[in-house]
């Protein structure tokens, strides 16, 4: 599949629009807004990315493939939705830290994969803390987009640390990511946004798109809209920043 998906498989999501009807409701799932990600949980996760088996949460013809997207912090899965038939041999995973918003995203596919039959078979979720795991799930250069929509703001700065793109986490995700891979963020929170552009721009491994690039990529008109925050951020009328970063090579790489 190319970097702008094939435009015979491209076809609008299911559930565009809105909740549909056969379809868990949010509201017996609802949770605290916010986790946090450096307490201890109880998470079951592969020691390396060779124990993983996919043939769990993917169906069919395509448990044999490896993940590629990665929608860290999905929420209630609507990215993961929208872009499922518009990349439908690409598998998808969106991790999630908290247990009933995960419950509701896996339950949500499972009715989508009944309710049409033959679709959504190349999205997943799991519960878990992508600050400390994600190595142990993806290996080196698996992934080959990595979303980042409305990460949680953590405000205060004693918290900063707890935000989903600092120092430290880039280079895992610089590791996770093959060359050429994207990082997508959108956030409502003009520091935030600053603060993300400012780590991945100082990054050695990441340059950022220009606004022709972005135009170019089918992807970035999906951040905006697809999943339930940024839907939430347009029903209050705020605004959104969005930023897409390209994984370069490393020198120090080659030969
Ligand atoms: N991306 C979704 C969207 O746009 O609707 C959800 C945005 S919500 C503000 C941020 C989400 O990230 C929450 O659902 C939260 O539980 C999840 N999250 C925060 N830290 C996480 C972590 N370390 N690992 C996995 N998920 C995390």
């Amino acid at each position: 599949m190319s970097e702008n998906g094939d435009s015979e498989t491209l076809k609008r999501g299911h559930e565009e629009g809105g909740e549909d009807v056969g379809l868990p409701k949010k509201r017996y799932y609802r949770q605290r807004a916010h986790s946090n990600p450096i307490a201890d949980h109880c998470f079951d996760y592969p020691v390396s990315p060779d124990q993983m088996d996919w043939s769990k949460e993917y169906a069919g013809d395509l448990a044999d493939r490896q993940v590629e997207f990665a929608d860290i912090g999905c929420g209630y899965g609507g990215l993961l939705v929208q872009l499922s038939p518009m990349f439908p041999n690409t598998l998808m995973l969106g991790m999630e830290i908290r247990v009933k918003v995960s419950d509701y995203v896996r339950d949500r596919i499972k009715a989508l994969r009944v309710k049409y039959p033959g679709d959504y078979k190349n999205i997943a979720c799991i519960r878990s803390n992508s600050m400390k795991y994600l190595p142990t799930f993806f290996r080196k250069g698996q992934l080959s987009k990595m979303f980042f929509l409305f990460p949680d703001p953590h405000f205060k700065k004693a918290k900063h640390k707890w935000r989903i793109i600092n120092d430290t986490l880039l280079a895992e995700y610089a590791y996770v990511l093959r060359e050429d891979g994207r990082i997508y963020t959108v956030t409502d929170v003009e520091d935030l946004f600053e603060w993300m552009t400012s780590h991945l721009s100082r990054h050695p491994l990441f340059q950022r798109l220009d606004d022709a690039d972005m135009k170019a990529d089918p992807v970035v008109a999906k951040l905006f809209e697809s999943s339930e925050e940024g839907q939430k951020v347009s029903r209050n009328s705020g605004e959104k920043w969005c930023a897409v970063y390209r994984r370069i090579c490393d020198s120090h790489s080659q030969g």
